[in-house]
């Protein structure tokens, strides 16, 4: 039997309404705040994502799904969505279209990755970018809006955590320096990977997990307390406006993106319960990407979510929207199933959820079977109802039961009217 591949999976139907349902709430608001959907291609030539993540990061390095196709080229399954949506973005002149454009997108991300609770080598991420606004309000509206996406779905205990990683002219050359004297006068304590980090790219320490480097770094000098006055007049605006808003938020010193292009705002949003892996969102301010790709410069920003660890939150803490009332049609012999049939239709036509028996199986049988499916209606239709055009309507909850015309409007709206209530 050949089964789906490791890390990789089925999302079931038990499991996809909680799917549609982020999906859904993401979407409205993402709407809302003036987004629309950009939908980019699976799989793009390799080099974009070594130019736009960096060759020396772990992602372009090990985790990668790259292939050559029939001709030769190397192409690479999508790791994340920033790349192809500013790659579209410059590549179809979006900056042309407006004073500033607000983009998002949603689909599978691919990457090789040791696959355990919330992490799946292929995963999946709602994102958002907005271009062409060098302003400090819409990093704080950033927040707001994952914040109020949060709320919107239920998920309660979350975390905002803001830094800012400065521009890389002034601010991070200087932090730099400071960070990596720190590391060496320490290095002794650091793990191999970081003593190594310290030389290539000392930020990427913040992110070591180790327990002995966390020690060390609860000493480290701050990034915030090095920012240029530019920087650091957009940091405090953003701070402020996020108190306006009356947002939570959290300020986040080891929250410094290793990769060059992010400047100044940089923010994680964590949820409980998810153990070691618990950032649920993403994102910062990536002001020089847009250039680096050929583009105008172009100011921008942007997150992404991350959905497996979104649901597996929710699983501990929303209860989700049940499923719309599904109706039964049993329909007992050979004339009363092609009656159903065609009654079945003027019920979905009119915009109602409806299955029916496609077998002739006995009363009980179908009864049990409804129950299985989980219709909250059933409609009986045999040979005595067929004669009399009187059906039997039972309530599958209450388990009562009462005669019906057999006239497909006026049992829809009858229908409708019962699932109301
Ligand atoms: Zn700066
Ligand atoms: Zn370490």
């Amino acid at each position: 039997m050949i089964k789906a591949i490791r890390g990789v999976k089925d999302i079931l139907p038990s499991e996809a309404r909680a799917w549609q349902y982020v999906e859904a709430i993401s979407r409205k608001l993402l709407e809302d705040y003036g987004f629309s959907e950009l939908r980019t291609p699976i799989f793009e030539d390799t080099a974009l994502f070594i130019r736009s993540i960096g060759e020396e990061t772990d992602i372009v390095s090990k985790e990668m799904y790259t292939f050559p196709d029939r001709k030769g080229h190397s192409l690479t399954l999508r790791p994340e969505g920033t790349a192809s949506v500013v790659r579209a973005f410059v590549e179809h002149k979006l900056y042309a279209q407006g004073p500033y454009q607000k983009l998002y997108y949603q689909g599978p991300m691919f990457r090789y990755e040791r696959p355990q609770a919330g992490r799946s080598r292929q995963f999946h991420q709602i994102g958002a970018e907005v271009f062409g606004l060098a302003e400090p309000d819409i990093d704080a509206e950033m927040l707001i809006l994952l914040n109020d996406l949060f709320s919107k779905l239920g998920l309660v205990d979350v975390n905002i955590l803001l830094n800012s990683v400065g521009c890389p002219e002034r601010c991070r050359p200087r932090y730099k320096r400071l960070l990596q004297e720190f590391l060496r006068q320490n290095f002794a304590s650091l793990c191999l990977d970081c003593q190594q980090r310290c030389e290539k790219n000392p930020l990427r320490v913040m992110d070591c997990k180790n327990e002995s480097c966390q020690s060390v770094l609860a000493q480290a000098p701050v990034i915030l307390e090095y920012l240029c006055p530019d920087c650091l007049r957009h940091h405090q605006e953003v701070e402020r406006l996020l108190k306006v808003a009356d947002i939570p938020y959290r300020i986040n010193h080891r929250l410094v993106r290793g990769l060059d292009y992010y400047t100044r705002t940089a923010f994680e949003v964590t949820a409980s319960g998810l153990g070691a892996q618990n950032a649920i969102a993403g994102g910062g301010r990536y002001d020089r990407l847009v250039e680096d790709f050929g583009g105008p410069p172009t100011p921008a920003i942007g997150f992404a979510l991350g959905m497996e660890r979104v649901i597996l939150a929710l699983a501990g803490q929303a209860s989700m929207p049940k499923p719309r009332p599904l109706i039964y049609l049993a329909a007992l012999g050979q004339a009363a199933r092609q009656e159903a049939f065609l009654l079945i239709r003027t019920l979905r036509q009119k915009g109602l959820r409806a299955i029916m028996n496609y077998q002739d199986r006995s009363l009980k049988t179908l009864l049990k079977q409804a129950d299985q499916m989980g219709a909250s209606l059933t409609i009986i239709l045999g040979e005595n109802e067929l004669a009399s055009r009187r059906l039997l309507l039972r309530d599958m909850v209450r388990s009562t039961q009462e005669e019906i015309a057999l006239d497909g409007d006026n049992i829809a709206s009858l229908l409708e009217a019962k699932i109301l209530a």
